[in-house]
């Protein structure tokens, strides 16, 4: 005695043949066309979709998630970014700080040597050569935190110059991506 396996009858999706699916197969060829045919069997229902398709609908769900992933990486990178943009700023500051406390004292150099001259002894040039001594480290040290401050601004503008310019790039890439999630 055979045992006959009734099957579905289901329609081609490819040629509209109607074909008959027997309840173990998930997966056959149509047998007038050729082409691929998956059985889906989800919640009692039966239906026939090409492989084909399948596999795209796959990969498009795939590259939608690998985009979205991405987004969501370049938005952590930009952040990062940020981040380490204030690190090395903070760091090309310290880094150009050695004349800051000597800054706030060049009045004090300057005024000291203003004294010296007009205030010492008119017979000796002690005074003199003291006070034109207070006056050259003034000044000196006001050069040197000039120079400094240049320094730390260069430094500081390299910087920036580079963040802004490492970000357009990860923003035109996200920009790339939404543009995939959106269209598929
Ligand atoms: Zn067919």
């Amino acid at each position: 005695m055979s045992v006959e396996l009734k099957g579905l009858c289901l329609k081609c999706p490819n040629c509209g043949a109607t074909l008959e699916v027997a309840p173990d197969l998930n997966q056959f060829s149509c047998g007038y066309c050729g082409s691929e045919q998956v059985v889906l069997r989800r919640g009692g229902t039966v239906a026939l979709s090409l492989i084909g398709d399948a596999i795209t609908k796959v990969q498009v769900g795939t590259d939608k998630t690998a985009a979205e992933l991405a987004i969501k990486r370049l938005r952590d990178d930009l952040t990062k970014e940020a981040v380490q943009c204030q690190n090395l700023i903070s760091m090309a500051k310290i880094k150009n700080s050695s004349m800051d406390v000597w800054s706030p004292r060049v009045p004090f150099f300057i005024g000291f040597g203003l004294f010296f001259i007009l205030f010492s002894n008119k017979n000796s040039s002690f005074g003199i050569v003291i006070g034109i001594i207070f006056i050259a480290i003034g000044i000196w040290i006001a050069s040197a935190w000039r120079s400094q401050l240049n320094e730390y601004a260069k430094e500081a503008s390299k910087i920036t110059e580079a963040y802004k310019a490492r970000c357009a790039s990860i923003s035109k890439e996200i920009d790339e991506k939404l543009n995939l999630v959106k269209s598929s």
